[in-house]
């Protein structure tokens, strides 16, 4: 409990400091982004200098992207729990995690009919989805399958008896499996740090799993890993469920803009 504690901890003071840094930054890469749009627009096409203004939007676009990452990390306290079907949701991002992993890595969705409601955000479930297919995609290879699976579970003392820390009950499980390369048992055992990556630079913020993690604690869900090294991943997330009636379901913004002042 200790080690929890001081994990959510540590995670509320990154937080908070990724999120102020991001907010500036965010607000310096407009102006960089802006004003290497302008000189792309004005250089001639045959002119070598665009290649190079064409890299420096490139490199600006990639970290307005990790902004983003950081900003939504920190940004937990804008949540609005609703009571939500996880298969809907699941479904309302399908054709974006597609577009998300490519042509060559195929989506299958196993969704059971009586998944269940869960009481959260939209956009942090939608958030746990994306970061979970993103680095199923990222250990997969080509040709690869990622899973994503709902089924309800009735967690009784037994199993909790294994799990320590698990609460007996009703849960969702949002469950995301790949075939990819898997993880050592170091790599587990790190996984949820922010800023843990086995990514090169430019790929990994390590920030996903942070993320993710944080989320998931603050419905009372948790989360189990299931990988080895060469024989793929499975993320099960558990997430309470709700008996409440669903609310209506509006289209929910994908990409909420940052807020620049
Ligand atoms: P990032 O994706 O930016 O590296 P994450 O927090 O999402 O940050 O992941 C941390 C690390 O966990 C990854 O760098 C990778 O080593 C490992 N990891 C996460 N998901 C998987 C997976 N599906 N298969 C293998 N390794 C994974």
């Amino acid at each position: 409990v200790v080690d929890q504690l001081r994990q959510v901890q540590k995670m509320e003071a990154v937080g908070q400091l990724a999120g102020g840094i991001a907010h500036d930054f965010n607000n310096l890469l407009t102006v960089i982004n802006g004003y290497s749009t302008l000189l792309i627009r004005a250089l001639d096409a045959s002119s070598p200098m665009r290649k190079e203004a064409e890299q420096i939007l490139r490199a600006g676009e990639r970290a307005a992207d990790l902004t983003r990452q950081l900003l939504s990390f920190s940004r937990r306290q804008i949540m609005e729990p609703r009571v939500l079907d996880i298969n809907r949701q699941v479904k309302s991002v399908q054709k974006m995690l597609e577009r998300l992993i490519g042509e060559n890595i195929r989506l299958v969705t196993a969704l059971a009919p009586d998944a269940g409601l869960v009481r959260m955000d939209p956009g942090q479930l939608e958030q746990i989805v994306m970061n979970l297919v993103v680095n199923a995609r990222d250990a997969s290879e080509t040709g690869g399958v990622i899973t994503v699976e709902t089924t309800n579970c009735e967690l009784d003392e037994s199993y909790i008896h294994l799990h320590p820390g698990s609460q007996a009950g009703s849960f969702v499980r949002l469950s995301v499996s790949d075939r990819g390369q898997g993880m050592t048992a170091e790599v587990k055992q790190r996984l949820f740090e922010p800023f843990f990556t086995t990514k090169e630079i430019r790929r990994g913020t390590g920030l996903g799993l942070a993320t993710v993690y944080g989320i998931v604690k603050q419905c009372s869900g948790y989360i189990e890993v299931i990988s080895e090294p060469g024989q793929g991943a499975r993320f099960d997330i558990y997430l309470p469920r709700t008996f409440q009636e669903a609310e209506s379901q509006g289209k929910q913004q994908l990409d909420e803009p940052i807020d620049t002042d």
